[in-house]
């Protein structure tokens, strides 16, 4: 299933993408509550919802697509994403590279957070808080919405725990990232994590390791890789991460960006006012905000 939340005229709720269809998940479709509700209530309610989205009501009753305004999947995540830095080795180079430093893969993941204020929709405009940050940045990643949480998963069953996938853009101030030491502030400004456009159940990605993401700003390539080079791959960042604290249904964890990003180029790039940046992920769809 791929399952958005959108809103259209005063209602603002969860649906089912089919094509250019938007098929609502409301109550007189049987559901009540909004997307996140619906990954914490677990696979009996998923299998249902699954089951109605093949039934002839479901193909019934959609809106078009262009029709709706998009949501985040999840507007307001139960806690902040989670996110993972120097996950693909070309950008621990690239990283190392700009302070001259020897590039050093990590023997652990390097985890930091976003804000859950920093969340916003596949098409939104992303503020360029002129006065707070010159350097805003792209960053291109998979999401993974955690669906069944747990403490000590193994690495062997990570993946089981896992509800779907999504597309997320770590923007990330660079100014801020640096000269705040923690990331927290950096990566955290408002608008700084396009998300969407949709979930895609677990079922209908067969390997998350084999996905080709990318990103554009104004139409030009700037990142173009594969899951495949994730230092540490989505099973075991579920496993370390699960190791002591307890994952939770709708928990959201960015698995890294692949080299590109505009802070490592020569000479750097950032975004500015009336850029477009898309980032897309294979199987899922593709973000495009712009920087107003
Ligand atoms: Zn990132």
């Amino acid at each position: 299933m791929q399952l958005l939340t959108y809103r259209y005229r005063d209602h603002t709720g969860p649906g089912l993408l089919h094509g250019q269809v938007v098929i609502p998940l409301d109550p007189s479709h049987g559901w009540h509550g909004s997307l996140l509700e619906l990954v914490a209530a677990g696979p009996d309610s998923w299998k249902k919802v699954s089951e109605f989205s093949r039934s002839p009501a479901a193909a019934a009753d959609g809106l078009p697509a262009r029709d709706i305004e998009w949501l985040a999947p999840i507007p307001r995540p139960g806690k902040n994403i989670m996110c993972l830095g120097w996950n693909y080795s070309e950008h621990v180079s690239e990283s190392a590279a700009v302070s001259g430093r020897q590039a050093e893969p990590p023997k652990d993941p390097v985890v930091f957070t976003k804000n859950v204020t920093s969340v916003t929709g596949p098409y939104a405009d992303i503020p360029a808080h002129a006065g707070v940050t010159a350097e805003l940045d792209w960053e291109v990643e998979l999401g993974v919405v955690i669906g069944v949480g747990g403490r000590a998963i193994a690495r062997e069953q990570a993946l089981e725990h896992v509800f779907g996938y999504t597309v997320i853009n770590d923007i990330s101030a660079r100014d801020l990232q640096f000269r705040h030491k923690q990331f927290f502030i950096g990566k955290s400004l408002d608008g700084a994590c396009p998300m969407g456009p949709v979930i895609v159940t677990r079922d209908e990605i067969a390997d998350p390791q084999d996905l080709a993401l990318k990103s554009w700003v104004n139409g030009t390539l700037k990142q173009d890789s594969s899951t495949r080079h994730m230092i540490f791959d989505v099973a075991t960042i579920i496993s370390t991460l699960s190791r002591g604290m307890t994952l939770e249904p709708g928990d959201i964890i960015a698995t890294g960006t692949p080299s590109g990003v505009g802070f490592a180029r020569k000479p750097p790039e950032f975004l500015k006012p009336g850029d477009v940046v898309e980032c897309e992920v294979e199987g899922i769809g593709r973000l495009r905000n712009r920087l107003v």
